[in-house]
């Protein structure tokens, strides 16, 4: 191991040690050329780096200037001339120890990921191992990237080359901090990428873990460097003409912005951006089971998640059973400690983002909805958890569809829950959004079921289900949720590009 235990940026005694509160992290957040590195040149904003739980200062960094950025892309520019020269067969034996090594660390990774975003730690856990799959599947897919023969007249012939991009910038979000940066680098690294990764300023820590982990497995050094930063950071990213491709997840405000700076170099996109989605809840269906989903649909990972339903539209005959259950459970929901066993949803994000999300509650109140539980800050009784960012999870009844709570993504736990009729009207009322990154459906008429699906704009729809992701499963989104797609063998597509060589066998045929 290139860099011993003492180098890594937290040692697995101090992450064995940590309880909520107790973290704190100093040394350099970059990551280039193999190692952990201040920021070199212009000096940026300072960022404060926050616990979640308890408002406490786990670290800070200093934002990446140009000259930062120019070196890391430099650095991943000589390493994709070794990396991209591998066969795919080697490329997988190194990223399968990659997916091996994070195994071996998922404790730690999952408690620093915990600390940092708020996420109880048994979700953070479940990101890990979902991660390692990414890795794994993407390892497995390596060796089978090829191109086609095409038989031309007289013997002449033709074959198509996948060739790799050259070096990726990925951009993540705070909401899944190390699941995000696995699922860009796995098929940009398959493939034959090179990256360099920006991570949320909110949550710039385990894509270091995972920096180290992949310097630890044997790839060429400066293949995978992180640049640490806000929006000035990612613009110079965006902006760098050796950039091949930019794959970002994030708001749809930000996804603008970044397809108008690409334009400028006709640089190659994937946009996961936000979303408003449905989830039509039939009175046929199995009730138990829409409203477990509904949950899972909206309070999983504080309700911080892209792809939530969070607008829940319920059919008017079952609606009063509906609430009554999802009331119950929603108030049986444990807010607290994220490290603490049971504990069911950590802290949002941040104050303002807590702030944020309260103030839609509000708004929601004065428009005319009723909040039937929650949507009011939240102080849990362990005192070193006072200045934590907490909420109890909120559900809104009396919604109507122009209201700010059903059109605009929260993106905190509350459940906007809307009343339809038929079948039509509820449609064309899901489908009256920008959006469209995800949808459900609940009933037991399987005609039904696919006719909905079929007709929701949306990347996504699970039937009887929701929130049911995988890594071989195409994910992205219709309208403004987003350009492209990640998971699965089209994410190939979206990191190689594809060269046709055209062979004579004969005399060239000419009319000059
Ligand atoms: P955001 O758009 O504010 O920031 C995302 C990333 O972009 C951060 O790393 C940020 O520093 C960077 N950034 C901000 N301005 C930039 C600019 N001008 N140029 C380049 N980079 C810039 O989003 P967020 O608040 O971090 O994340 C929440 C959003 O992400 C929500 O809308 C959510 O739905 C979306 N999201 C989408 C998916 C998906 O797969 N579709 C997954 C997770 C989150």
């Amino acid at each position: 191991m290139p860099a011993g235990s003492e180098n890594l940026l937290i040692s697995p005694a101090t992450i064995k040690a940590a309880s909520t509160g107790t973290l704190t992290i100093s040394g350099p957040l970059n990551y280039r050329g193999g190692k952990r590195v201040e920021p070199v040149g212009d000096a940026g904003e300072c960022v404060d780096v926050y616990e979640p739980a308890t408002g406490h200062v786990i670290c800070n960094f200093v934002s990446s200037g140009q000259q930062e950025v120019d070196l890391a892309i430099q650095s991943a520019k000589a390493a994709f001339q070794k990396w991209s020269q591998l066969s795919g067969l080697q490329r997988s034996a190194i990223l399968l120890k990659v997916a091996q090594l994070i195994r071996e660390r998922k404790n730690e990774i999952a408690v620093a990921e915990s600390i940092n975003n708020g996420k109880p730690l048994f979700q953070a856990q479940s990101d890990v191992e979902g991660s390692c799959v990414q890795i794994e599947y993407f390892a497995g897919l390596a060796p089978t990237i090829s191109g086609q023969h095409i038989q031309l007249p007289a013997g002449s012939f033709a074959y198509t080359r996948r060739e790799p991009l050259g070096v990726c910038v990925g951009i993540g979000a705070w909401n899944f901090p190390f699941m995000l940066a696995c699922l860009k680098l796995a098929p940009a690294l398959a493939c034959g990428n090179a990256m360099v990764y920006k991570p949320s300023p909110f949550t710039p820590i385990t894509a270091v873990m995972l920096a180290e982990i992949l310097t630890q497995a044997g790839v060429p050094e400066g293949l995978f460097n992180i640049v640490q930063g806000g929006a000035t950071t990612g613009e110079l990213l965006c902006r760098h003409p050796d950039v091949a491709k930019i794959t970002f997840t994030g708001s749809v405000p930000t996804g603008k912005k970044i397809m108008e700076m690409a334009a400028k170099t006709i640089t190659p996109v994937t946009l996961e951006l936000g979303g408003k989605s449905p989830m039509i809840i039939f009175s046929d269906c199995d009730l138990p089971n829409a409203v477990k989903a509904s949950l899972l649909a909206n309070f999983v990972n504080q309700g911080q998640v892209c792809c939530n339903g969070t607008r829940v539209f319920v059919q008017r005959d079952i609606l009063d059973k509906f609430l009554e259950e999802v009331v119950k459970r929603t108030e049986a929901i444990t807010v607290g400690d994220p490290l603490v066993t049971g504990t069911k949803m950590g802290g949002l994000i941040n104050r303002p983002h807590l702030e944020k999300v309260l103030s839609y509650v509000k708004k929601a109140k004065e428009q005319g909805a009723k909040v039937l539980c929650g949507g009011e800050p939240f102080v849990p009784s362990d005192p070193k958890l006072k200045n934590g960012f907490f909420m109890k999870p909120c559900i809104l009844v009396n919604c109507r569809d122009d209201m700010t709570c059903v059109k605009e993504e929260i993106f905190g736990p509350v459940m906007s829950v809307l009343v339809f009729d038929t079948e039509e009207e509820v449609l064309q009322r899901a489908n009256n959004t920008t959006y469209g990154l995800a949808s459900g459906v609940f009933t037991r008429d399987i005609f039904r079921a696919h006719r909905v699906a079929a007709a929701l704009q949306a990347g996504t729809c699970f039937i009887n289900n929701y929130n049911k992701n995988s890594t071989g499963l195409p994910f992205g989104g219709y309208k403004m949720s987003g350009i492209g797609r990640e998971n699965s063998q089209v994410a190939i597509e979206h990191f190689t590009q594809l060269k046709t060589v055209c062979v004579e066998m004969g005399d060239v045929l000419s009319p000059f």
